[in-house]
């Protein structure tokens, strides 16, 4: 959860970075000095979780964070961050933090503002709900279920926060994709070969449609998600009921893009559009 192993001074993006966190050879939460996650702090913990109403309360809590002339009365920021939210929580048991700000001067990074690397303090992450501890312990399960060359697939692709965090923390999105392309190019994905750029370009187009997904549900969820009477259980999609056919062999992708379908001639659109981005991938990866 924001673990910041160092400050990243250097642009370099996608480069390994073996040995920057205890046990993990990708630093995902701050992988390079263009884009980072806040993700598991209720970054995107809103009803309207577009980047635009992220970036508003992201900036203005890094603005009254920033104003203020010590850290003696967090409380009081707490209050007054309140009073200028206007979106409402999309999952109430889910701790939304008042302290995830933008941590360098460009507005590239989201992170903790009360990190010690920012602040100098190490106890002052106990103002939060979860407490420094938790804070500085925690690793999500992109750490321990995404293999490295997937990691930094998504490293190496995706050059903003916004888009960052959504993606690096569907495991489901990831590693459907690499089996996909796995299963087609025969092989498995060398890590070293992510930094192409055509590679690259092909997996931005991929992750892209995280956000602009043309099959998107319109009730609200955070990736295969959905609330219901105080829990979140996860929008499947009952292929056999509705429409009597088998299940699509890109359902975990669909499920995790928020998929909502009228007909069965909306999801084999998608499978043709799901199939396009893969099948570029391969032929980049093939052809470089
Ligand atoms: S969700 Fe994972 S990558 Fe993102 S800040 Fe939390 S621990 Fe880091
Ligand atoms: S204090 Fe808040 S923003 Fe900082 S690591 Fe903890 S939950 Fe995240």
């Amino acid at each position: 959860m924001n673990n910041y192993s160092r400050h990243h001074d250097d642009c370099t993006p996608a480069a390994p970075r073996p040995g920057a966190l205890p046990f993990h050879p990708v630093d995902l939460c701050q992988p390079d000095c263009l884009k980072s996650c806040a993700a598991c702090c209720g970054l995107y913990n809103w009803q309207d979780h577009s980047r635009t109403a992220l970036t508003e309360i992201v900036g203005m809590q890094t603005d009254l964070f920033l104003a203020l002339e010590s850290y003696d009365d967090l409380d009081a920021y707490r209050r007054l961050r309140n009073t200028r939210i206007s979106n409402a929580k999309l999952f109430e048991t889910i701790y939304n933090c008042e302290f995830i700000g933008f941590i360098d001067n460009e507005r590239r990074r989201v992170g903790c503002l009360l990190h010690p690397s920012v602040t100098g303090d190490h106890t002052l992450r106990n103002h939060c709900f979860y407490g420094a501890r938790i804070c500085h312990e925690h690793f999500c399960p992109g750490y321990g279920c995404l293999t490295t060359a997937e990691q930094l697939a998504v490293v190496a692709a995706v050059q903003d926060w916004y888009l960052y965090g959504l993606v690096i923390t569907d495991i489901d999105l990831v590693k459907e994709f690499f089996r996909h392309i796995e299963n087609a190019l025969g092989e498995s994905i060398k890590p070293a070969r992510l930094s192409q750029p055509e590679l690259r370009c092909a997996l931005l187009d991929f992750f892209s449609l995280k956000e602009a997904w043309p099959f998107k549900a319109a009730e609200n969820r955070l990736g295969k998600y959905y609330f219901s009477a105080s829990e979140y259980a996860i929008a499947r999609i009952d292929y056999r009921a509705r429409w009597g056919v088998p299940e699509s062999r890109f359902d975990k992708i669909l499920v995790s893009l928020e998929s909502d379908f009228s007909c069965l001639a909306q999801v084999r659109a998608a499978e043709s559009l799901l199939h396009a981005k893969i099948t570029a991938f391969v032929k980049a990866y093939a052809n470089t």
